[in-house]
């Protein structure tokens, strides 16, 4: 195996266990991860890597589209490594980057200093209590400035990987779950379509401020779509057995993709997940169909000319490219009636 470690890497503890664990493996020390990462296309690297370590020296957190998720305005994307082993392809990954390496960043310290100053910015509203040392003073200050934001702030992790499978090199769950409990109004949203969950239970405490969020779709979709994912199977037997531990675990259930047979093929599969699910359990559900700003639709269709479910969608408003209103709605009644309280996200009934 052979990986690419940036020079100003080498000295953090995390690093430091990628070595151990890695330790057959041949490393090449490089300058900056951005000579290979932003140059070189996929299928163009000789000695390609098997995976890059790197720091982060641009800030982690970029602000998510209002109403992305949860219902409040206080959404961010979380950003601690890049690219994913799966191949949805459907997945914005597939054009954002030039190739395929994933890219794990090491300066934890940095990142969770700048999830700090994210959350001693937002202006508060309800006593909120942030128990990081030395922090009370610069949070009194913030509350007396602007007291207008009464929500949960919302840190989502996944966006630019699957972060549970990464956990295996990336260490993120041991690091970061465990400094989200620090404070009472941020949250944090690990989704993945992994049935890793060692990396949880190992947390050894269930945590408030991190939920697990679990993709799914049908298995035939997932052969198709969603390559090298966890099947439908051991997805559902990861929740399964979460719940029984008491963990809060969260169901996601999008893309919900426009293919020919949906709805037979979708009804299906919810009467197979009330059968394997108890979703009463569960925490929460979203669904959401498959969607795109125009210009992502544009990259993804240069990327993938041949990729069918795109021919399916059609520009619907100002916003987004997406399913038809008809089966959007057919997708929102069917899994409202697995759930009352679904979330629809990005839209409405
Ligand atoms: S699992 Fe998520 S991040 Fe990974 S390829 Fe699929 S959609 Fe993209």
């Amino acid at each position: 195996m052979l990986i690419y470690i940036e020079k100003q890497a080498k000295d953090y503890p995390q690093t430091e266990k990628i070595l151990k664990k890695f330790k057959n493996s041949k490393i090449l020390w490089i300058d900056n991860y951005k000579n290979i990462f932003d140059k070189i296309v996929a299928g163009n690297i000789s000695l390609k890597p098997s995976f890059i370590v790197a720091k982060l020296n641009s800030d982690s957190i970029t602000k998510a589209p209002d109403w992305y998720g949860h219902n409040n305005k206080q959404a961010y994307f979380l950003k601690t490594s890049l690219n994913c082993v799966f191949d949805c392809s459907y997945c914005f990954l597939k054009w954002a980057f030039k190739n395929d390496i994933p890219v794990y960043f090491v300066n934890y310290e940095d990142i969770k200093k700048g999830i700090l100053n994210k959350i001693k910015k937002i202006p508060l509203s309800q006593p909120f209590s942030l128990r990081e040392k030395g922090a009370e003073q610069d949070y009194e200050l913030k509350l007396k400035q602007n007291l207008d934001y009464k929500d949960k702030i919302w840190f989502y992790s996944s966006d630019y990987s699957d972060i549970l499978w990464m956990d295996n090199i990336s260490g993120f769950l041991w690091e970061f779950v465990d400094f989200f409990e620090k404070f009472d109004n941020a949250m944090m949203e690990i989704r993945t379509k992994s049935a890793n969950i060692k990396p949880i239970l190992d947390l050894w405490f269930i945590p408030n401020n991190t939920k697990f969020a679990f993709s799914l779709n049908p298995q035939e979709l997932i052969d198709k779509y969603e390559k090298g994912t966890s099947s439908l199977e051991d997805r559902i037997k990861a929740v399964n057995i979460l719940l029984e531990k008491w963990y809060k675990v969260w169901l996601r259930f999008l893309p919900l993709l426009p293919v020919k047979n949906y709805k037979e093929i979708y009804s299906k599969f919810v009467e197979y997940i009330k059968k394997e699910i108890d979703i009463s359990k569960i925490s929460s559900t979203f669904v959401s169909g498959l969607l795109y700003t125009k210009n992502d639709y544009n990259n993804i269709l240069k990327k993938y000319p041949k990729l069918d479910v795109l021919y399916r969608l059609k520009q619907q408003d100002n916003l987004f490219i997406r399913e038809p209103k008809e089966m959007r709605d057919f997708f929102y009644n069917l899994f409202s009636e697995l759930d009352k309280k679904c979330f629809i996200c990005l839209d409405e009934k």
